[in-house]
């Protein structure tokens, strides 16, 4: 981990993003290659490579992520029509990024099972 994440460069101002949210935790900004009308990313501040990696010191931060996503799906208007949130964790889930993100999605009706 000597190198940053992409994500830890979109924090630091690095490389642009379209930054939506953000706050001494916790960075959310639009995905660079959407899947739905609405493709967020909600990163913490502090890298934690994936879910699988977690600590219960990450306690404070995975919680105050959790429950920012009510006012964040409020702001990008999704919150009454519905979205999904996903994690991608590992080869086997589509991890590309290893840097822990929660997608936000929403715009459209999603398709369950996800394939
Ligand atoms: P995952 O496959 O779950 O690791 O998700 C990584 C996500 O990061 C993908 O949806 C990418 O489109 C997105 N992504 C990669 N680079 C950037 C970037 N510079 N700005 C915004 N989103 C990005």
């Amino acid at each position: 981990m000597d190198e940053k994440s992409i994500f830890e460069k979109v924090r630091d101002r690095e490389i642009p993003a379209d930054i939506i949210y953000e706050d001494e935790l916790c960075i959310c900004f639009n995905d660079i290659a959407p899947q739905a009308p609405m493709h967020a990313l909600l990163v913490p501040k502090k890298r934690i490579q994936r879910i699988g990696l977690a600590s219960t010191s990450d306690s404070e931060i995975l919680g105050h992520m959790m429950i920012k996503i009510p006012e964040i799906t409020e702001f990008l208007g999704i919150a009454k029509s519905g979205y999904r949130l996903v994690i991608n964790n590992g080869e086997d889930g589509g991890e590309t990024v290893p840097h822990l993100h929660i997608h936000i999605l929403g715009g459209r009706p999603l398709l369950w099972p996800p394939g």
